[in-house]
């Protein structure tokens, strides 16, 4: 299985469940929310090769925390993968978009320094808002789009700007999410589960929990589960093999 976003050091027992995923086969990418939690995320992982771990800044920590983005600019190089990075525009967070998309524009010079990132990306409340930053930072490297929620033009924009996104059980168990990916390039979608914060039926999704995901992508693609595993996989190859800058 494929979990393109999972917050493997928010759960209660992060060391169990990272070995847990050592053992399970499944690709985790482990994101984090702070520059200051990228060393200790990263030992989490030090035995699993299929359980690579991105460098994060996350938006609704932006107003708290701008004063750790010299050390996101420091630790970009040791990074292949940056996340969760982003604008949030919810009810709780809108008063601080100002401070977040400074800060974003700022994450996005480092990593078009950088040489381009692989990058999962929050746009909550904020689709239009995320897409202008990013459309004036090509360079910054390929942006994947985790439970997106925006509109179906402003999908259809974020397609054109090249974007990719990551599809959850929470996202694909209402109408508009399945009608959403339903919009997706099939080739530039993979699996997610956001968990802790990701929920499914009985409390918080475990990492690789992703079966629902997957199930809405054979429906909406009208293949096999083993298909559309198939074409998971390839995209997970895809996207480890494009070319951005080594760090
Ligand atoms: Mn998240």
């Amino acid at each position: 299985m494929i979990d393109f976003h999972c917050h493997l050091d928010l759960y209660a027992d992060p060391h169990a469940n990272a070995a847990r995923c050592r053992d399970s086969g499944d690709y985790i990418l482990s994101v984090t929310t702070s520059p200051r939690a990228w060393h200790g995320t990263l030992k989490l992982a030090i035995d699993a090769p299929r359980v690579r771990t991105a460098l994060g800044f996350h938006p609704q920590l932006a107003h708290e925390r701008h004063t750790e983005l010299p050390l996101f600019e420091a630790l970009v190089g040791e990074a292949r993968y940056v996340g969760e990075i982003g604008l949030d525009g919810g009810p709780e967070h809108r008063a601080h978009l100002e401070v977040q998309t400074r800060c974003l524009q700022r994450i996005l010079t480092a990593c078009s320094r950088a040489g381009g990132r692989v990058m999962s990306i929050h746009s909550r409340g904020a689709a239009d808002e995320v897409l202008d930053v990013l459309e004036q930072q090509p360079e910054a490297g390929i942006s994947v789009l985790h439970w997106f929620s925006g509109t179906r033009k402003q999908l259809d924009r974020a397609v054109k700007l090249g974007c990719w996104f990551s599809v959850g059980p929470a996202m694909v168990r209402g109408l508009k999410g399945r009608q959403l990916l339903a919009a997706m390039p099939r080739n530039r979608v993979l699996t997610e589960t956001d968990g802790p914060f990701g929920k499914g039926v009985d409390g918080p999704l475990m990492p690789g929990q992703v079966g629902p995901a997957v199930a809405a992508c054979g429906a909406t693609w009208q293949i096999d589960l083993t298909e559309a595993q198939d074409q998971l996989d390839s995209n997970l190859r895809t996207i480890g093999g494009l070319a951005i800058a080594e760090p």
